[in-house]
Parts: structure tokens; C-alpha cells; sequence
């Protein structure tokens, strides 16, 4: 196995259909999935098709990925029946980071 293949996380092997996901929405820039463990009624993980690791290594040529995901938050959530949610993106091991794939929560009752 390549350098690259081995560390490729799981939210890129769901990215590529390697392997299977509760996929709730996609389009070129991002794929949504359910939380395998979710933590509330509503918990999706909305994840960006560009691996970058955590916050930390975002560039400001993201921003338009960034952008992206944020104004998609709220369709997502108005689509799941929510009118009020959480979002939470865990950033480094420190902050509780377990797959190194930026993603943010998406959390409502
Ligand atoms: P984080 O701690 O922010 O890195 O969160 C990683 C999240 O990914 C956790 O909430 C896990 O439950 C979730 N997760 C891990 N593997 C999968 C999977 N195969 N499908 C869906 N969610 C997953």
C-alpha cells in the first residue's frame, strides 16, 4: 500500500465508495453522511470532497469550500425537520479530534 493510500481517513474511503455511509446528501464539493454514533436525533457529519486534516490546515484558497459548507448547514437542518441546531467541528487531538478529515457536526433534536 502507498504512503497515501495509508493514511487516507475513513471519510475518504466513504468519499470515494470504499466503503458504505448513510449518505444524506452530496454534490462536488462536500458529502453528508449520519453519524454512525449519533448523539442526537439529528447528527450528521458534513464533510468537505478536499482532504484537508483540521482547521488548522485550512488555506485561504478553502474559503470558498468553507463558504460552502456553512450556508449549506441550515438547508440541511430545515431539511431534517429542525428549526434550531449545533454545529461543532473538533479540531486536533487535543480538541477531540478522531478522524483527521475536517467535518462539522451537525446536532438538533
Ligand atoms: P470527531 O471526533 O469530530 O473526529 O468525530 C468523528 C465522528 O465520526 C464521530 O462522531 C464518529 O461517530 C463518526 N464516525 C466514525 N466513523 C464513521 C462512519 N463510518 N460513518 C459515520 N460516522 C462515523
Amino acid at each position: 500500500m502507498s504512503p497515501a493510500a495509508a493514511e487516507k481517513t475513513i471519510f475518504a474511503k466513504i468519499i470515494d465508495r470504499e466503503i458504505p455511509a448513510d449518505i444524506v446528501f452530496e454534490d462536488d464539493k462536500c458529502i453528508v453522511i449520519n453519524d454512525i454514533n449519533p448523539r442526537a436525533r439529528v447528527h450528521l457529519l458534513v464533510i468537505p470532497k478536499k482532504p484537508i486534516a483540521t482547521l488548522f490546515d485550512l488555506k485561504p484558497e478553502d474559503k470558498d469550500i468553507i463558504a460552502h459548507l456553512m450556508l449549506l448547514l441550515p438547508q440541511l437542518a430545515t431539511a431534517q425537520g429542525l428549526d434550531g441546531f449545533k454545529t461543532q467541528i473538533n479540531t486536533g487531538e487535543s480538541g477531540g479530534q478522531e478522524v483527521f478529515h475536517l467535518h462539522i457536526h451537525l446536532l438538533g433534536n
